[in-house]
């Protein structure tokens, strides 16, 4: 039998792309109350909100400003008080997270328009520069990082460079990917970057944030089309009494402020990506020895989540993959691609490589007992 995937408390090891699996220390962090005007937790919050500039390389420069909510409060906030009501955006689309964006923009009244490419697919830089050349109009450029969906990591740094060189500004989403691959803000410039406390820096879900340029976000006033989203009267409330305009979710920033101790520990950046790029190379060498193929090629491939053809072999069922997965401790995620029939595992969260083995074990397992030889294109021989 392969051994159990469990996590610090005993739980199956998430390998999807969020909620993850969170440290021992995290979740402890949390068994305490705290008023939202007490001294400690201010105390902490700064600390964290402060971390998250210095992860940024953005000190002096740039302000975080958290939003209660998932990661995609932080992006719709992003997109709603950097984009003024006259501004339009580009949004840069290769995935899920991609259309959420226009998506949002688009409820917001924004103009819109799009650059899409294929899931596998990188943006076309000289196709981007042309629509920007072609449209003054065009305030305002989005794109993701690292596209989650297929997890892709997005020339993040080129599309920064050409966005500056037209005179444009840039809204990052880098949920999945700030805190474990860098991007450094004095050398990709951006106005604004969202990303969140339960991907790469490890703490628990119930967090957004964006770190802003402090000149653009001083020109937001009155941009923002809802209340609670608007970043600018956030942050002009800790600005003046370094509190939250609403009730904070308390435990999930104390325990953020144990991640980012856990996050520093390990190295920071440079520790924390290490640790994934290992888990990711274990993963995709060892699936690759059991046949699979993964979507897309190593180029492309952000140590984040990693996405497989579903194998062809007529007896490989993905539920009873899916399920015997579960029941040995670890639970992966199906895919969400219209370019292949395909399924996902992710190396993010409090994962080593004693988990990633574990979970390749029970792969083998799961696979002999469907009889399932080979988990490729090809099929099983008889
Ligand atoms: C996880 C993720 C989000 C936010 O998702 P939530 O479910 O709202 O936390 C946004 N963008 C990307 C690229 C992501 O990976």
């Amino acid at each position: 039998m392969a051994p159990r995937g469990a996590s610090e408390t005993g739980d199956p090891l998430l390998l999807t792309p969020g909620p993850l699996t969170t440290s021992a220390a995290v979740k402890q962090a949390m068994v305490h109350d705290w008023g939202s005007r007490d001294a400690e937790f201010i105390r902490i919050n700064k600390m964290v909100l402060d971390s998250i500039v210095h992860l940024a390389g953005a000190e002096g420069t740039h302000v975080t400003v958290p939003v209660q909510g998932s990661g995609t409060f932080a992006v719709e906030a992003m997109i709603t008080t950097f984009v003024p009501r006259t501004g339009k955006l580009l949004v840069l689309i290769n995935g899920a997270y991609g259309q959420r964006a226009k998506k949002i923009a688009e409820i917001a009244g924004r103009v819109v328009v799009t650059h899409e490419t294929p899931e596998d697919t990188p943006p076309d830089l000289a196709a981007i520069e042309k629509l920007l050349a072609g449209d003054k109009a065009i305030t305002h450029v989005f794109a993701v990082h690292c596209e989650t969906t297929s997890g892709i990591l997005n020339p993040i740094g080129e599309i920064a460079a050409l966005v500056a060189r037209q005179g444009r500004r840039l809204l990052v989403d880098s949920m999945s990917a700030f805190g474990a691959i860098e991007i450094d803000a004095h050398k990709v410039p951006y106005d604004a970057l969202a990303a969140s406390s339960n991907k790469c820096l490890e703490g628990v879900p119930g967090l957004g944030f964006v770190v802003c340029r402090k000149d653009a976000l001083a020109q937001c006033k009155g941009n923002a089309t809802t209340l609670v989203l608007d970043l600018h009267d956030q942050a002009e409330g800790f600005a003046k009494t370094g509190q939250y305009r609403f009730t904070p979710p308390i435990h999930v920033i104390v325990a953020l402020g144990k991640a980012i101790e856990e996050h520093a520990a390990e190295g920071g950046v440079a520790g924390r990506g290490g640790r994934y790029r290992s888990n990711a190379k274990i993963l995709i060498d060892g699936m690759r020895g059991m046949g699979f193929r993964t979507l897309l090629p190593d180029a492309l491939q952000a140590p984040i989540i990693i996405t497989f053809h579903m194998p062809t072999d007529p007896r490989f069922v993905f539920q009873r993959f899916y399920d015997g997965l579960k029941d040995r401790g670890y639970v992966i995620y199906p895919g969400k691609l219209t370019v292949a029939d395909s399924f996902r595992m992710g190396c993010i969260g409090r994962l080593n490589s004693e988990h990633m083995n574990g979970a390749l074990a029970a792969v083998r397992e799961v696979l002999d007992e469907m009889r399932v030889s080979n988990g490729g294109p090809a099929l099983a021989a008889e």
